[in-house]
């Protein structure tokens, strides 16, 4: 499916709570092309990657947005099949070009900036097309739902950069790593950083009945999240708190979190 010029997106065949309808992989790029998220190394998905780049057109490079195993795994198998390199964050193991922030790749027909962008994962990039200001946004952005944040103490902190870094280019169109094409990117970046300051303050709301501890503070800020997804909402819960925490608005006991005595939701 092309969904802007020179780009194309294959839907993975890897549909679950987690990835939505499965991972995007984007083909960047009419004669020489980087794939952008391999994806899950599933045999149809590889086939369908192989078929689309056929009949004179050349994989120049695996370009990965980030290790998770719906994105990353592919990539391997691709190599082996056309030789193309992989590359991604310097402590991504076993790819053949570390990306550093800022970097330009030119291997194929389009050229790719790459940002370095963590808060989802420690080890996230993005990729920015300058020229039509789309942004491939890996799992910074979904196209549908939120995003779970990593589980380093400063996870929301990054995140929040790194989104005001993303909003700072203007993108137009954002391509996400899950769910359909992101038409007016700035919006849906402002919906972001609006919907994290929402739950900082249903939190300081729910703190303000008494102290808590996290799954206390999940069942009344997510209240409406499936049981198995509860364990993800806690580390987002966690980030807010260790956020919320390094700016003296909560203060923390053993597993318990109270309001601290100067804040207000
Ligand atoms: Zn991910």
């Amino acid at each position: 499916m092309l969904v802007a010029p020179q780009i194309r997106r294959l839907l993975a065949p890897n549909p679950s709570p987690l990835t939505g309808d499965g991972t995007n992989t984007y083909l960047v790029g009419e004669q020489d092309i980087i794939v952008v998220d391999p994806g899950p190394d599933l045999p149809a998905h590889i086939a369908a990657i192989l078929a689309a780049a056929d009949r004179g057109r050349r994989i120049a490079a695996l370009a990965v947005t980030h290790g998770h195993p719906d994105h990353l795994p592919a990539a391997f198998a691709l190599r082996e099949r056309v030789g193309a390199p992989i590359l991604g964050h310097p402590s991504l193991a076993g790819i053949d070009h570390p990306l550093r922030d800022g970097a330009l790749l030119e291997m194929g027909d389009v050229p790719i900036t790459v940002l370095e962008t963590p808060g989802h994962a420690r080890d996230h990039l993005a990729f920015w097309i300058a020229a039509d200001r789309i942004l491939l946004a890996g799992d910074l952005i979904a196209g549908a739902g939120t995003v779970v944040l990593d589980e380093t103490a400063d996870a929301l902190e990054r995140y929040l950069e790194s989104l005001g870094r993303v909003l700072a280019l203007a993108p137009r169109v954002i391509l996400p790593g899950h769910g359909p094409l992101i038409p007016d990117g700035q919006a849906k970046i402002r919906e972001y950083l609006a919907h994290r300051a929402e739950r900082d303050r249903q939190i300081l709301t729910a703190l303000q009945k008494g102290e808590a501890t996290i799954d206390e503070i999940v069942r009344q800020v997510y209240a409406s999240v499936p049981p198995p997804l509860q364990p993800l909402a806690a580390r987002n819960v966690r980030a807010h708190l260790a956020r919320l925490a390094s700016l003296g608005k909560v203060t923390r006991r053993g597993d318990r979190w109270r309001l601290s005595a100067d804040a207000r939701p």
